[in-house]
């Protein structure tokens, strides 16, 4: 079939590649020509494993190609998936201009009949809004449908060709066939239905694994305060097969690009149907104050960190990307840092985004993990970078002024930590 992309960012670009893998014609549409021109070089904008290497697989075999021009990609594409970015508003709603003005071009460009699918993250809400936009701007038949993306940063190309479900919703027969049709040679259970349930599915599955989250957290919280360990309980309770251990690592809380927008789209959109989610504003609340919560680990160790130098390994949200979208380390790094902290920070691919973000600060961007510790009071673990469990952690003891490590991922091997000699400090762990 052919398939356009709009947006090729870590959703977007993933489908594309994943679209071609599975033998579709592709274009993938962008407004970004910086983005555009690397695309077309088989460069990556982003770090994603194996990614890159489908991404030229599939520009050399001609079955994928990018450019900013709708007119060149919308009039002979059968599907159409909208995948531009759906950022946070301040009053915690979410901002729909980039799909309103995606769809508009879509159907300014319209030939022939096309499932146009919505891949983006919206409020059940929007709907109408989006017929609107389609029927102001084409008279050519199209149907509107929703395939909610679950990939996970990190893992997005092995969970976008492994999917546990695809869910599918649409309002006509015949979009649902096309869409199963497309989607024909992936595995995982297909759930079909309308529209607003897969739209909400979408949002159950973000504010459930946050609940988990939050959950393990609070947990934590109370093991700490009474000597019991957390992977101890994570075990007891997590192996009744209808609770499961995954999701309930604690730690600094969720961040990410994802979590926090859509636990906050969804209390909002729930407020303005006047449904108080009071649960979810709970769970929220919990997240946020765990990062006071790792400080004052910080100063328990350390007492006042005026001038005390700080390590933070990790910076990314999580492993395996370079996304730093409401990443855990940047609000850890603006408390320590008000707390007159020096700051040294290491991140193995997402130092440039971090710079970026995190330039008005003083910060030392280190080297290397070696670096980072150097001269070190103690040393925070942000990010679970698998190469972090590797280090030399004999070569960092020496370079550090104090032997404390305090992990906010509970990641790093404690026993061998504690035996090197270090004061180990994670989260809720004995
Ligand atoms: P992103 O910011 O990485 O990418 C969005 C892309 O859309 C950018 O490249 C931007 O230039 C492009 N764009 C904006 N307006 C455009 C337009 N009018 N025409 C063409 N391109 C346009 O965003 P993302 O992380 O890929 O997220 C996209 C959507 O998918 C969001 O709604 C998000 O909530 C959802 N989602 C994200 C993830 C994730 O892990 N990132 C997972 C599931 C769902």
């Amino acid at each position: 079939m052919q398939i356009s992309v709009i947006g090729t960012g870590y959703v977007g670009l993933v489908t594309a590649v994943l679209m071609a893998e599975l033998g579709h014609r592709v274009y993938g549409v962008d407004i970004d020509e910086k983005k555009l021109a690397k695309l077309k070089k088989g460069r990556s904008p982003i770090y994603e494993p194996g990614l890159e290497k489908l991404l030229v697989k599939n520009l050399d075999r001609n079955r994928l190609s990018f450019s900013s021009s709708y007119e060149k990609a919308i009039p002979s594409s059968d599907v159409i998936f909208v995948c531009v970015g759906t950022p946070p508003l301040p009053d915690g709603s979410y901002d729909p201009k980039f799909v309103f003005s995606a769809l508009e071009s879509v159907a300014k460009n319209l030939k022939k009949y096309a499932v146009v699918v919505i891949k983006s993250t919206v409020p059940p809400s929007i709907g109408p809004s989006l017929k609107k936009i389609m029927d102001k701007n084409t008279s050519v038949s199209y149907d509107l449908a929703s395939v909610p993306e679950f990939l996970r940063e990190g893992s997005a190309v092995r969970d976008a060709f492994h999917p546990d479900r695809i869910v599918i919703g649409a309002s006509s027969d015949k979009a649902k066939t096309i869409l199963l049709k497309v989607h024909e040679k992936l595995p995982g259970e297909r759930i079909i239905g309308d529209m607003l349930s897969a739209q909400l599915v979408k949002y159950a599955a973000n504010a459930f694994l946050a609940t988990k989250i939050s959950f393990i957290n609070s947990l934590a919280i109370l093991a700490d305060k009474i000597g019991a360990d957390i992977d101890t309980v994570v075990d007891g309770f997590g192996s009744d097969h209808r609770i499961g251990k995954s999701f309930l690592q604690a730690g600094l809380g969720y961040g990410g690009s994802c979590f926090p927008k859509d636990t906050h789209a969804l209390i909002s959109y729930s407020d303005s149907l006047g449904y108080d989610f009071s649960f979810l504003k709970q769970v929220d609340r919990i997240n946020d104050k765990q990062i006071d919560y790792f400080v004052v680990k910080i100063k328990n160790m350390l007492g006042s960190l005026k001038n005390k130098t700080i390590a933070i390994l990790g910076l990314a949200f999580k492993a395996e990307t370079d996304d730093m979208r409401e990443a855990r380390s940047i609000l850890l790094i603006n408390k320590l840092y008000k707390l007159g902290a020096k700051l040294r920070v290491f991140d193995p691919v997402a130092m440039a985004n971090a710079k970026a973000i995190l330039k008005s600060k003083q910060l030392y961007f280190a080297k290397n993990e070696y670096d980072c510790a150097k001269q070190a009071d103690v040393l925070c673990l942000v990010t679970e970078w698998p190469q972090f469990k590797k280090l030399d952690f004999g070569k960092i003891k020496k370079h550090m002024k104090k032997a404390i490590i305090v992990d906010g991922r509970n990641f790093l091997p404690k026993e061998k930590l504690k035996k090197m000699g270090f004061s180990y400090e994670g989260i809720g762990r004995r």
